[in-house]
């Protein structure tokens, strides 16, 4: 354990290459997804994975709020992700902050991709995405919340966007980093994938990888997405398999 001034970084990677929380390299941290959480929106979804849980609400196609962003051929996305004061240790201050801006934008754009949104020209699909706790990976189970939201508001997509973000701990690329890898490692690279085309619909990075090392961690990353997938899907399932009001009570 090396000590930096008074801060203690913690050894991220065991000699027998377990990480922080016992983890392997390629493991996901445990996932649950809950589709339609909420009465008032057309869809929704409750995410809790590791120690992050987030909400989504999706509304529309409705009228467009502003109405000067009102498109004559199209839906217009709009997502605004937010964090909650209490959802850090220390207390975050409330409201849209730069970070949040730059997460609501790119999520939004993710979506622009895989939702034919020409089938409701002069609408808005609106998506809020709560982080109530937060652990490293929010945008990721924002996307993963919003993508089942969206679907349980019966929006017509290419299909779902599982998201994850791989980073390099200790010197080896791992899925899924938690809030002590994110802090102390090397790199985080969140990304979002469609699984029919393979395509990614979101990728960013923060932090350093050589060429060799990124290519490993996009590989890493997909099969991780295609895990998730398969989650999303089987949350989609058990909200319909009972009946239209499965998951939620009156
Ligand atoms: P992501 O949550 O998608 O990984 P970041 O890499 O920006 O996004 O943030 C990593 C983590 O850092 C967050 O999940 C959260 O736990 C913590 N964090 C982010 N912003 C703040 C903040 N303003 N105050 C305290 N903690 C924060």
């Amino acid at each position: 354990m090396g000590n930096v001034g008074a801060k203690e970084i913690p050894v991220l990677l065991s000699p027998e290459g377990l990480r922080i929380d016992g983890r392997r390299l390629d493991e996901l941290r445990p996932l649950t997804i809950q589709a339609g959480a909420l009465h008032q929106a057309d869809g929704s979804a409750f995410v809790e994975w590791g120690a992050n849980k987030v909400l989504a609400a999706v509304y529309g196609p409705r009228e467009v709020h502003p109405r000067h962003l009102q498109q004559n051929h199209k839906a217009v996305i709009q997502c605004r992700y937010n964090m909650a004061a209490f959802s850090v240790d220390e207390r975050k201050r409330p409201g849209l902050d730069r970070r949040s801006q730059e997460i609501s934008k790119v999520i939004g754009e993710a979506f622009e991709s895989v939702v034919f949104a020409e089938e409701y020209p002069r609408t808005s699909i609106d998506i809020y995405i709560e982080v109530l706790q937060a652990n490293a990976g929010t945008r990721c189970a924002g996307l993963v919340a919003a993508s089942v939201a969206l679907a349980d508001a019966g929006i017509p997509m290419v299909d779902l966007l599982p998201a994850v973000a791989v980073g390099k701990v200790g010197g080896a690329i791992a899925l899924d980093l938690k809030k002590e890898e994110d802090n102390f490692g090397e790199a985080d690279l969140p990304m979002a994938l469609v699984p029919q085309s393979g395509r990614l619909v979101l990728l960013q990075m923060e932090g350093h990888m050589t060429e060799a090392e990124l290519a490993q961690a996009l590989d890493l990353g997909v099969k991780g997405c295609r895990e998730i997938y398969e989650k999303m899907k089987q949350a989609l399932r058990e909200r319909y398999a009972i009946g239209p009001m499965a998951g939620a009570s009156s």
